[in-house]
């Protein structure tokens, strides 16, 4: 059979191993890190369980896919439920909306609590499905980059109906022609924060993301998200892929521009396609560094998504007024992306969310207690002085907290471990520690976004969130697909 080695076992590298092991591919992955899952994995600190990186799961059916595709039932390697309300939101002013799945009692719960209606709710809602329909089997279950993809009747009948994806003004002034109410705007403004970009910039192509959890549903794995980590990683090794952990690939190695195998630790491990999960920017500053002619700088050098900055909080006592996810919205939208965006700084009223898996994986935080993940976005890592920021951003955080739930919540984190974009780069290599790849902050960077196949290296491959379609589990997984229909077409 043919050998094909990948670097990186994060969810799309693990995914990419399950399609071409299905396909009868010989498949070897090679991972830096001691544990699966890259960001996509848990930490555990004093009887406290923490999902590190993704809290939200949606498109679930990408991860049943692989199963499937495998001959085998999904539900005999790993649970979800689906959730009956997606998130709490708190506002400044004292609002709390409950964003319920079921779109009828969402579009009720906004004309309750704001002055705009159910109707104009669904209206946008559907708009959203619109360009979900439009854009679906073009931007996500394709590679842009090959010519039959424009080949194809069913995109040439979604480029005719361009016009409709809306990419010509920014989500927010969308969103503002939609919702009068500026809590309805900021509620939909949220979800360019889903690909790390800048509502203010990025197209109202993004509308698309609301569609994803509202019509498809957000789901909670049992066990917690690393349970999706881990339930691939098995089916995998069922399939015969080999994993080698806390080995660090060196060098992708060519021959006349075309691949040949990695070095690891001068080892040379001959192979006839190479796949990089790891993030392309570092493939090939860190493998490639001898062939610069063959780096695709122009690609290379697209603005990054934006960053997080994460405390993993043991808190002890329980808060029946919180859910899973809940979001605390800062009271200037505009200003706290300002921030982000053109100062590189971070906000001292940012939008604050916690999940707390603990309310439906309750062995994650002791009795009595919860897990607090609470995540700000920040700025992707440019040299800031981050422990004067964090130090800074921790007291904002606590304040905001303390103030809408009214109890010192400073007094009662009895643990605490914190991730920011210097870790985050070091942890999972992503470059300057931004969690999508590369943003969305332009109507062209669905094009700009590196492909899942080199252009000028033959057998090398790209899949994961730094590369088409883009970042987050569902997208990641859709990268894994194409890349194994390029590799088996070839
Ligand atoms: P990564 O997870 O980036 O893993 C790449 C792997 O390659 C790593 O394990 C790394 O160690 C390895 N590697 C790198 N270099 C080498 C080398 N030289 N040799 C060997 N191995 C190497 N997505 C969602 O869908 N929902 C969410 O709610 C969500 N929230 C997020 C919150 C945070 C804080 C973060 C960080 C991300 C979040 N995401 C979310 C995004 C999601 O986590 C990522 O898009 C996805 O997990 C990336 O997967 P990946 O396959 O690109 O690989």
């Amino acid at each position: 059979p043919k050998k094909a080695v990948i670097i990186g076992a994060g969810i799309a590298g693990i995914a990419s191993a399950i399609r071409l092991a299905v396909k009868g591919y010989n498949v070897e992955v090679f991972e830096t890190n001691d544990y699966p899952g890259g960001k996509l994995s848990e930490i555990i600190v004093n009887g406290y369980r923490f999902d590190t990186g993704p809290s939200l799961f949606t498109m679930p059916q990408y991860v049943d896919e692989l199963f499937k595709l495998a001959g085998k039932d999904p539900r005999t390697y790993f649970n979800y439920q689906k959730l009956d309300v997606l998130c709490r939101y708190f506002y400044a002013d004292g609002t709390q909306i409950s964003a319920y799945a079921d779109t009828q009692k969402f579009a009720a719960e906004i004309a309750a609590k704001t002055t705009d209606t159910a109707s104009s709710v669904i209206k946008f809602l559907a708009h959203s499905r619109d360009i979900y329909t439009i854009t679906n089997h073009v931007f996500l279950e394709r590679s842009l980059h090959r010519l039959q993809t424009y080949l194809r009747w069913d995109t040439l009948r979604s480029v005719f109906k361009l016009p409709r994806i809306d990419a010509m003004r920014t989500m927010h002034k969308a969103n503002s022609s939609f919702f009068k109410d500026s809590r309805v705007v900021q509620f939909f403004d949220r979800y360019a924060t889903y690909n790390g970009s800048n509502p203010y910039q990025a197209p109202a192509t993004l509308n698309v993301i609301p569609h994803l959890e509202h019509h498809f549903g957000a789901y909670f794995p049992d066990g917690g998200m690393y349970s999706i980590t881990l339930a691939l990683e098995k089916l995998a090794e069922e399939l015969d892929v080999k994993f080698y952990y806390h080995t660090k690939v060196d060098e992708v190695i060519l021959q006349q521009g075309i691949v040949k195998g990695i070095k690891v630790k001068d080892k040379v491990i001959w192979s006839d396609i190479v796949i990089s999960n790891m993030d392309v920017w570092f493939t090939y500053k860190k493998l490639l560094s001898g062939h610069i002619k063959l780096h695709p700088q122009k690609t290379l050098n697209q603005e990054r998504s934006s960053s997080a900055l994460i405390f993993y909080w043991g808190i002890k006592k329980p808060f029946p007024e919180l859910d899973l996810h809940n979001i605390f919205f800062s009271d200037n939208y505009l200003l706290e992306f300002d921030h982000i965006w053109k100062k590189q700084t971070i906000y001292h009223d940012p939008t604050v969310y916690v999940n707390i898996s603990s309310k439906l994986n309750t062995t994650d935080a002791p009795e009595g207690c919860e897990n607090w993940f609470v995540m700000i976005n920040v700025p992707a890592d440019s040299g800031q002085d981050w422990d004067s920021q964090i130090a800074a951003a921790r007291q904002n955080v606590i304040s905001k907290l303390s103030k809408v739930l009214g109890v010192n919540v400073g007094s009662l984190i009895t643990t605490e471990a914190v991730l920011d974009p210097r870790s985050i780069e070091f942890k999972t290599s992503s470059y300057k520690g931004s969690i999508y790849g590369t943003s969305s902050n332009s109507q062209f960077a669905a094009f700009l976004r590196h492909a899942n196949a080199s252009s000028k290296i033959k057998g090398l491959y790209f899949c994961g969130g730094s590369v088409h379609p883009g970042g987050g589990i569902p997208l990641c997984l859709l990268s894994a697909k194409i890349v194994a229909e390029m590799v088996t077409a070839n």
